[in-house]
């Protein structure tokens, strides 16, 4: 998603540094009415956001093949933030971020899971009213109007196995869709959102299908906001680029992730007054949790050569969440098996390579991810600088929060991850265990590997939190809108009060949907 500012009249611009300019999206005719600007950028620095963005989406196969995701880690298309030094022996990992039109999700491993039920009542008594699982539902569905998806159902027996295994190890088998909200101790095949291979992002989904853009919507790519602009009221009225400005008559919604929105409001004179002022950035609204309470899942890997060849895949076929541990109220673990090595390898810097052991891994490996569902650690977001072409500082702090509670659950989830495979319907697929290894035993031992290979989940969000205006660290309010100023709205992963124990990228489209709504006051009002 992208930000949005709209007009009285109901006119909207779709602002983005997605490089889509003068494109054809497939099969249509938005090129007369998409503006392109050339692309500029600041001064210099090693943190810069690259001012030149790739290309669109439209006919790219490496980002509309949802199988070739992998790929576009690390390159022109991924903002691929470096985040700072994390302790205890946790690496120094890259966040991606795509910068592509339809952003993340035009970059996703499109696993397609609704916020389930506990979730969303985690929100609504957090202090987002009106969020909870029932209000919401509607919204959910609705995706489902534009967006295609599949059961993967791809039939490879390693899958078969494992989903057996899980079953004998006292899961129940289900089908994840967006209805079914009985993921507690479950397993089954993922539902994605694709149409065969073809990837179903915002863009593909919205904006694809459309022969012509409707005419009270404009698209202008490669277009950088770089500060959002107020009137003499505090009120939102539009947004600065380097390409001049561009007036919104009615409000701006902001929709730049996780990581940028915070650093927009910053830049813009909303956050902590104490870090804006540090940049010399005039205060607007002291709004002490911008940026702060940064959430994201971990996800690292259990790893098995295989006694026979099998057919091997980037997709993300089959999903599991169990409890790490009998007392456990709810499932605390994501996990998925996949039939090739460690997707997250190439985020890891060599340490981390090291203790997989990449080097030794044999062709005929196959992975369980194990990802701490519901962590409790918060991080940040900061500025780096009062130039908006520097990236933001981001620091998510995994494995901090002071109760220990995400190495445990790490630690109980890799141990009880080893239990599915050693169960019956896998006797014929384990060779052998490659990472950790046998000999990693001790609650230390698999601390120390569950944290030295965990890499982020890709699922960044709560930056800019939703809830109720007696919690000072709140930055939106039910309806999205940013506290203390006017016609200002954020509808991204950011808005997330807590984490939710599953992918994010659907419960964000939801929060898309629901925005809609809310702009033209056609939302039950939370
Ligand atoms: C590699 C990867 C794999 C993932 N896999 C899955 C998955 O399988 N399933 C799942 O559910 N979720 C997945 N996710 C997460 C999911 O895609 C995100 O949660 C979701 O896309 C976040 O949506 P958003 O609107 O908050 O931000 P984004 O999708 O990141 O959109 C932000 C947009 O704003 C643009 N932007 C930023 N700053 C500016 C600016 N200053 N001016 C103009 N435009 C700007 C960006 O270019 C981008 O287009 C994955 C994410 C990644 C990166």
């Amino acid at each position: 998603m992208t930000p949005l500012g709209t007009s009285q009249d109901g006119s909207c611009s779709l602002l983005g540094d997605d490089g889509s300019g003068g494109v054809r999206l497939r099969g249509c005719r938005l090129r007369h009415r998409i503006r392109r600007s050339s692309p500029t950028g600041g001064g210099r620095s090693k943190f810069r956001v690259p001012p030149r963005s790739g290309p669109s989406d439209a006919g790219n196969l490496a980002v509309l093949d949802a199988r070739r995701w992998p790929e576009l880690l690390g390159t022109e298309l991924d903002y691929d933030y470096a985040i700072e030094p994390q302790g205890r022996g946790i690496p120094s990992m890259h966040q991606a971020s795509a910068r592509v039109l339809g952003g993340s999700t035009s970059h996703n491993a499109c696993v397609a899971f609704r916020a389930p039920d506990t979730d969303l009542q985690a929100w609504e008594l957090s202090g987002a009213r009106g969020w909870g699982a029932s209000a919401c539902r509607p919204y959910f569905e609705r995706l489902t109007e534009r967006m295609m998806f599949q059961h993967s159902h791809s039939d490879n027996p390693l899958l078969v196995a494992f989903l057996a295994a899980a079953v004998q190890a006292g899961l129940k088998r289900t089908s994840f869709d967006l209805t079914a909200q009985d993921v507690e101790d479950a397993v089954g095949w993922t539902l994605l959102s694709t149409e065969g291979s073809s990837r179903q992002s915002s863009s593909v989904a919205y904006l694809h299908p459309l022969s012509d853009l409707p005419s009270n919507l404009t698209l202008r790519c490669r277009t950088i906001v770089t500060r959002i602009l107020f009137d003499g009221e505090r009120r939102a009225i539009g947004v600065k680029t380097p390409h001049g400005e561009i007036r919104a008559t009615k409000e701006v919604i902001l929709a730049a992730g996780a990581f940028e929105s915070p650093k927009l409001l910053m830049l813009s004179g909303v956050g902590p007054a104490a870090q804006l002022r540090n940049h010399g950035i005039d205060v607007l609204v002291d709004l002490p949790g911008v940026g702060e309470h940064l959430l994201d899942h971990t996800d690292t890997a259990l790893t098995w050569e295989a006694s026979q060849p099998f057919e091997r895949s980037t997709m993300i076929e089959t999903a599991a969440l169990f409890r790490s541990g009998r007392d456990q109220e709810v499932a605390d673990i994501l996990s998925f098996c996949v039939p090739s090595t460690y997707a997250g390898m190439n985020q890891l810097p060599e340490e981390g390579c090291r203790t997989i052991g990449a080097a030794d891994i044999p062709e005929h490996s196959f992975c369980l991810h194990i990802s701490p569902s519901r962590p409790l650690s918060t991080g940040w977001v900061r500025l780096r600088s009062p130039n908006p072409f520097d990236a933001p500082m981001i620091d998510p702090r995994y494995f901090s929060d002071l109760d220990g509670h995400d190495e445990r659950t790490l630690v109980a989830g890799l141990r009880r991850g080893r239990e599915i495979a050693g169960q019956p319907a896998l006797r014929d697929w384990v060779k052998r265990e490659i990472a950790p290894g046998r000999d990693v035993e001790s609650d230390e031992q698999l601390s120390t590997f569950g944290r030295l290979t965990s890499v982020t989940g890709h699922h960044p969000c709560g930056t800019c939190k939703m809830g109720d205006a007696g919690d000072s660290m709140v930055v939106v309010d039910p309806e999205l809108r940013v506290r203390g100023v006017d016609g200002l709205r954020v509808a991204d992963a950011g808005v997330f009060p807590t984490m939710i124990a599953v992918n994010t990228n659907i419960t964000c489209m939801m929060i898309g949907e629901r925005c809609a709504e809310l702009v033209r006051g056609r939302d039950t009002k939370p």
